[in-house]
């Protein structure tokens, strides 16, 4: 079996090429040579991985890639996946993460010799401000970021796609999911490292935007699982795949604490950085995911204290080499 990735090497990217690699999968991924060091840790750590480049923004490079891999499954997890830079760059945002899925189903669209089964990274951004608590399949879509609102687009255009030309495209709208490959942009990454850092006594303090926003955060290990059982279903269809629990940045920042061993004193450790603010904030996020767990069997395995405890050790032992 042959599976093409694209931002494969960002964190579901390598999370998804280490399941698909243990189960005998021939892996390729699109790179577009613009995020060099992650790209060269990649490479590193997975030497049998074939990477090609090419970009979401450029259809013929698309076309080519899906002739030369001739892929069985295809995951489309490339995105511009920063909600704080989509307001900055909304519209390349609406390019790569919205217009890149199109792009793709199209090419997909356009051989037609093919069965290839598509994967893609539908998100709960899209929920926003939210219309009923907790989200499933058939809550109503209010995204508050041009990257929900990319993410939107492209999640109608899969089903549109499915419906209209019968491609088995299915979406994973995941709820927040971090881990130990997260990018430092994210909250999550922001506090573990920061915390770790305090802990080794190489920083004092770090600043962080709005405390209150409560997340449905799981980990991406678990969360990578879901991605491949969509694609063994014989229907393609839509799943919410989430913890069913959230939590506030500030829950994240206490345990953080406590977990490297400080003092749980918020005021002591965390300056307000009102720049961090964004102009429109998804304020609650919770998931149903029964539906997930019903017809593909999925339910998470880290609960959010072991999440925070992997990301927070992690760091710890990072820093340390560092130091
Ligand atoms: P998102 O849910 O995809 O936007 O994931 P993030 O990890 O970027 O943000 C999660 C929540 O943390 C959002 O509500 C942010 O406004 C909030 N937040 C508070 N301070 C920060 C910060 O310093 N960085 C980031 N990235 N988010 C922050």
């Amino acid at each position: 079996m042959k599976a093409l990735i694209t931002g494969i090497v960002g964190q579901d990217g390598t999370h998804l090429s280490e399941l698909l690699l243990a189960k005998g999968y021939e892996v390729f991924g699109v790179e577009n040579g613009q995020r060099n060091e992650r790209a060269a840790r990649f490479r590193e750590k997975f030497p049998e991985v074939k990477l090609l480049m090419g970009d979401l923004a450029d259809y013929s490079s698309l076309q080519k890639i899906l002739h030369e891999v001739e892929p069985d499954e295809i995951y489309n997890l490339g995105a511009i996946s920063f909600v704080g830079l989509s307001f900055k760059q909304p519209e390349l945002t609406a390019n790569v993460t919205g217009l890149g899925t199109l792009r793709l189903l199209e090419a997909i669209r356009q051989k037609s010799d093919s069965n290839i089964k598509f994967y893609q990274a539908s998100s709960s951004e899209m929920f926003g401000k939210v219309r009923m608590v907790p989200q499933n399949e058939f809550t109503p879509f209010h995204p508050r970021s041009p990257y929900g609102v990319a993410k939107t687009f492209a999640h109608y255009t899969t089903v549109n796609y499915r419906e209209a030309y019968g491609i088995h495209a299915s979406c994973g709208i995941l709820f927040n999911h971090e881990g130990e490959h997260r990018g430092h942009e994210f909250v999550t990454r922001k506090i573990s490292s920061s915390v770790a850092r305090i802990a080794l006594g190489l920083q004092k303090t770090f600043t962080l935007g709005s405390l209150e926003p409560k997340r449905d955060w799981g980990y991406a290990g678990d969360f990578v699982q879901a991605m491949w059982l969509m694609l063994q279903q014989d229907l393609p269809d839509d799943f919410v795949i989430s913890t069913g629990i959230s939590h506030s940045v500030k829950d994240f920042v206490e345990i953080a604490l406590e977990v490297a061993g400080l003092p749980v004193e918020l005021d002591r450790f965390v300056v307000h950085d009102p720049n961090l603010i964004r102009p429109s904030e998804v304020d609650l996020l919770v998931g149903d995911s029964s539906k997930a767990n019903e017809i593909l069997g999925w339910k998470p395995k880290t609960s959010f204290r072991k999440l925070v405890e992997l990301m927070v050790e992690n760091d710890l032992k990072i820093e340390k080499q560092r130091g």
